[in-house]
């Protein structure tokens, strides 16, 4: 079964409180598609996926909803495994930290580590919500030490800890990866690893007395293992660290963790210190992405612009997503999600290139050789030469998991054969009864054919329902994904007779479909507006004033530089807006539609003359002009006023 080639490849666990988004979906289907890859190259594959289901807001949760913990994350790790099924993911095995499996594994770490010295008893320190019964790092606390969640004061705490001695292997750590240049890909991480490594690991803190929810220290139970120590030990236990080193040897020497690029310092810095203290071999490689924006602006739960994968995939199909999450962005990089450009991708690449092709193939062997796929002596051509070369291409790329890289060769490709089939011009060959013209239009036909055999194995990773199709049309036996690469010849298809020929993707209609959008959202705004919907909205007029009564409000474009929480205010930011000729400090009640990396950097318009006041202590000197909808006198939905030319001056004056 082995050949010499394994691949084992981890997805991060995903949190279970979490509400699956395209982050956790665009995560798993590059893992999926490369085992799938790794699968036709004759690798023997492990895909593991899982769930994270321990810690302190699990148990909140549960609290809140009158259930136990075990209770909540049987019922919402079911989440993802739907999620997975709609995505059709071909994972091997899905692991769950709170099974039995998993717990003995990473007591038995625990353990050794504490037997061997590398876990000892300490003291924690460290800034603690009471209310919100949690630690929080210095990196997201707020203004004057105030907790990100409540907004309440934190209190310095000190807890008997368990600490893992990282600073111990970090100089082997960073010979390893200046041995390994490709063990963090891409190289952009690698260099910040590697900066962070030099910047020194101070000792980490692995257990908590103040959670009760997680694995126990084993031989001190009033103490519980920290989640992350907890979590990162599912890549081996689900492979049978304690019970079956046999089936843990023949997967971990070859382990690949893909992972988002915010948790790679946990991925590349702790769990290669506890590997290496538990004396066991590093991963081949950590493979850190990029995040996903949609229609150019960041996602958050507030604005509502979370990119559903289970509505995107009923609306716009599976293969179709799948596609675009891989061709539309290299990977590593960070990706703007657009219903737009998916309709793009649809309509250009899977309708016109892809599905042309088959289309008009198909019709030319059924109407000029009665569906059988004809003969000819020599089958070389341009397409043959290329077809020699893109299998090699594919998978360096593959091997560097340039998704998007891939896929572009492969279009290439696919765009050669629809050339080759307006070069031959078959249709006017097949006019011709001369043996030569004849035989001419059998070797175009089996070239087109070809074409399609090997398009549809190429594209069987990343869209294996459509590959199944094309290759069902084509007449083949079994599936793509179960067919070897190794094993595919130029020109073995003749003799196969075709199916009926169906469409692949339908277009659609950009027009028709902008219209069927501003039709929804104006169901939407009267689904909103509730039983009233028949009623008019009253506009609330304000006294007619004078030109030179406007003329007295004096508005200036400016730049908000810097954007701070006030202490015990929900509604209001302190931000500092730059005019050009000066800087000010504005307070303003948009606290609630915008993180403060949403503000930082905006070119907005204030007024400027408005008499200073004083608000939760704070003076403000102005007023931002935003535009909202509101309901019973409370916003629902605002938007900032801002210069559609963002070049223009600051302080210029608006009129
Ligand atoms: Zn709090």
């Amino acid at each position: 079964m082995c050949n010499g080639k394994t691949f084992y490849i981890t997805t991060p666990i995903y949190y279970v409180n979490d509400i699956p988004h395209i982050g956790h979906a665009y995560t798993t289907i590059a893992c999926d598609t490369i085992s799938r890859y790794k699968r036709m190259k004759g690798y023997d594959v492990h895909f593991l996926t899982g769930t994270d289901e321990h810690g302190q807001k699990i148990q909140t949760s549960a609290e809140a909803k009158g259930k136990t913990p075990q209770e909540l994350v049987d019922e919402i790790h079911q989440n993802f495994k739907h999620l997975w099924e709609v995505l059709n993911i071909s994972n091997d095995d899905f692991i769950r930290t709170t099974e039995p499996r998993h717990i003995k594994v990473v007591q038995a770490m625990f353990k050794k580590l504490m037997d061997q010295g590398d876990i000892y008893k300490g003291t924690y320190t460290g800034y603690y919500c009471i209310p919100c019964e949690t630690y929080v790092p210095e990196s997201s606390m707020g203004e004057n030490k105030t907790c990100p969640e409540c907004g309440r004061p934190l209190t310095i705490m000190e807890e008997e800890s368990y600490f893992f001695r990282a600073s111990k292997y970090v100089p082997e750590l960073i010979k390893f990866y200046e041995a390994n240049l490709k063990a963090v890909m891409p190289r952009i991480r690698y260099n910040e690893i590697m900066s962070f490594l030099k910047g020194g690991v101070k000792d980490q803190s692995v257990s908590r007395t103040s959670i009760k929810w997680g694995i126990p220290v084993p031989g001190d139970e009033k103490h519980v293992i920290y989640v992350w120590f907890d979590a990162l030990i599912n890549y081996a236990s689900a492979i049978g660290y304690l019970d079956d080193p046999e089936n843990f040897n023949h997967w971990w020497p070859y382990v690949h963790h893909m992972v988002g690029k915010d948790i790679i310092r946990f991925h590349c810095v702790i769990w290669h210190l506890m590997l290496l203290a538990l004396g066991l071999s590093l991963p081949v490689s950590v493979i850190a992405h990029g995040w996903w924006t949609r229609d150019g602006d960041k996602m958050s739960k507030s604005k509502g612009n979370v990119v559903d994968p289970f509505k995107v995939v009923s609306e716009y199909g599976l293969d179709p997503f799948r596609y675009f999450l891989l061709r539309e962005v290299p990977f590593g990089n960070d990706g703007d999600f657009s219903e737009l450009a998916l309709i793009g991708r649809i309509n250009s690449d899977l309708a016109n290139d892809l599905g042309n092709l088959l289309n008009r193939t198909l019709q030319m062997i059924k109407n000029y050789r009665n569906g059988v796929v004809p003969e000819c002596k020599d089958s070389s051509s341009e397409l043959s030469t290329m077809a020699a070369n893109i299998l090699d291409r594919v998978d360096s790329f593959m091997n560097n998991f340039a998704f998007n890289e891939a896929l572009k060769a492969v279009w290439e490709f696919i765009s050669r054969a629809n050339k080759f089939i307006d070069e031959t011009m078959p249709w006017k060959l097949a006019k011709e009864s001369d043996s030569s013209s004849q035989e001419k239009l059998n070797f175009v036909l089996l070239n087109l054919y070809e074409a399609l055999r090997l398009s549809a194995l190429l594209i069987a990773p990343v869209m294996p329902d459509t590959a199944k199709r094309i290759w069902s049309q084509l007449g083949l036996e079994g599936e793509p994904v179960k067919f070897l690469y190794d094993s595919f010849k130029w020109g073995e298809g003749t003799g196969k007779i075709i199916n009926k020929a169906e469409i692949l993707f339908s277009r659609i209609d950009i027009k028709e479909w902008q219209k069927s959008q501003e039709a929804k959202k104006m169901s939407e705004q009267e689904l909103n507006s509730g039983s009233e919907s028949e009623a008019k909205p009253v506009i609330e007029h304000e006294a007619e004033i004078s030109i030179d009564d406007f003329k007295t409000v004096e508005m200036r474009v400016a730049k908000i530089t810097k954007c701070e929480e006030i202490p015990r205010s929900k509604k209001l930011y302190k931000l500092e807006v730059d005019l050009g000729y000066e800087t000010r400090t504005v307070c303003s009640g948009i606290k609630a539609f915008f993180t403060p990396e949403e503000l930082e950097g905006r070119v907005i318009i204030l007024v400027t003359n408005l008499k200073p006041v004083k608000l939760c202590g704070v003076e403000s000197n102005g007023m931002i002009l935003a535009a909202s909808v509101k309901k019973d006198g409370v916003s629902e939905q605002l938007t900032l006023l801002e210069p559609a030319d963002k070049n223009i001056p600051l302080g210029s004056r608006v009129s």
